[in-house]
């Protein structure tokens, strides 16, 4: 099929073209510039920002795909979860465009996007497999059976997603926004070794009801602390150092329960997804323990991790080839669409 995949959830809009599982065009504008400032997203200004940007992104992509709108079997766009007003602006343009066309409308789940656009990279998923979404919202453990209609969420996040804590450690080390980035970055000169940062719930005891779940926020409190005390104290560090120790925490609890999901369910393969898949140790890390293990690691390309159109051009091209039913022209967006929610 010949898909155009729209996604407005966040602070970029992005159009892309699939055909089967080739991409032909990934066009996204981000309003990232207009956020960091504020230190984080600001929806209205991020809601004003889409309704700009989306009419000439869609040109953008149809031209660098070179096929005609009229070719294409469906409008697939992203119905949650989200920003509501963000959600709104993509939402309504693809609904515009359906009905213009007379094309099927396909509205779509945003984190499940983010685990399907390593087909395009990777090639068909295997029939059953685990994924590790890390993003700037959510962070959870899933094992697959179809990408297009069984997710079952076997862990998530109790508190901060893994996102969100590399955006506050950014903060408090005072990197600017966002965070993920920079942290990347600054930690390739530091030791990870240099302070033992807490692993959230993998103590015996959370282990029993926690298994699968994580916890990063008093990890954030950690790093916050140690930094305060050696400042306090007069004692100079290298940012390096903190940035490093906290992304090895971080990488270090993901990879450890992605392993022990796989060894409990049996899944030989592990999908890496969502913003924070883009993180080098956490891409090293997880392939070094999946290799011991005789488990398949795939990993999209960092610049598919992060949000884009291609994903759910991705999605919805897998979508329209199992034939699932289209949308109806009436769906709103839901900011907390659940996970084992493909298709709206
Ligand atoms: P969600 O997908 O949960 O709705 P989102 O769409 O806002 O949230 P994504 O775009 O998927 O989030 O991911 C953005 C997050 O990824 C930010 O928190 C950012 O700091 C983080 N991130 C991006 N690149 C890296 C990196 N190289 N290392 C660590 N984190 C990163
Ligand atoms: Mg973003
Ligand atoms: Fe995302």
């Amino acid at each position: 099929p010949l898909v155009i995949g729209i996604e407005s959830s966040c602070d970029e809009t992005g159009v892309a073209v699939v055909r089967g599982r080739e991409l032909l065009a990934n066009e996204v504008a981000s309003s990232v510039e207009q956020h960091v400032r504020f230190g984080g997203v600001v929806p209205e200004v991020a809601s004003r920002a889409h309704l700009q940007a989306m009419v000439p992104t869609l040109r953008r992509a149809l031209q660098a795909a070179d096929v005609d709108a009229s070719e294409v079997d469906g409008v697939c766009v992203t119905a949650g979860p989200g920003l509501m007003g963000a959600l709104v602006v993509g939402l309504s343009a693809a609904k515009a465009l359906a009905v213009a066309l007379d094309k099927p409308l396909y509205g779509l789940n945003h984190l499940v996007g983010h685990v399907a656009v390593d087909l395009l990279d990777h090639g068909p998923l295997p029939e059953r497999f685990g994924a590790l979404l890390v993003s700037g919202g959510h962070t959870s453990l899933l094992v697959i059976d179809d990408i297009t209609s069984q997710i079952t969420e076997v862990g998530s996040t109790i508190d901060d997603a893994a996102g969100e804590a590399y955006d506050k450690v950014a903060r408090l080390l005072g990197m600017g926004y966002p965070g993920g980035p920079v942290i990347d970055k600054v930690a390739a000169d530091g030791d990870p070794r240099a302070i033992a940062f807490p692993r959230g719930l993998t103590a015996r005891h959370d282990l029993e009801k926690h298994r699968f779940d994580f916890s990063f926020s008093g990890l954030k409190t950690a790093v916050s602390r140690w930094v305060e005390t050696e400042r306090r104290a007069g004692r100079p560090f290298a940012d390096a150092d903190v940035a490093a120790s906290f992304q090895e925490a971080v990488a270090d609890v993901l990879t450890a329960k992605a392993m022990d999901m796989c060894d409990h369910f049996g899944l030989d393969t592990i999908v890496l997804g969502g913003g924070v898949a883009a993180n080098s140790r956490l891409r090293g890390l997880l392939a070094e323990r999946a290799e011991g293990r005789g488990v398949t690691v795939r990993r999209p390309r960092p610049g598919l991790c992060t949000d884009n159109g291609a994903m759910m051009a991705a999605l919805g091209a897998e979508v329209v080839r199992r034939g699932h039913r289209p949308s109806s022209l009436d769906i709103g967006a839901n900011s907390g669409l659940p996970i084992s929610t493909v298709l709206v």
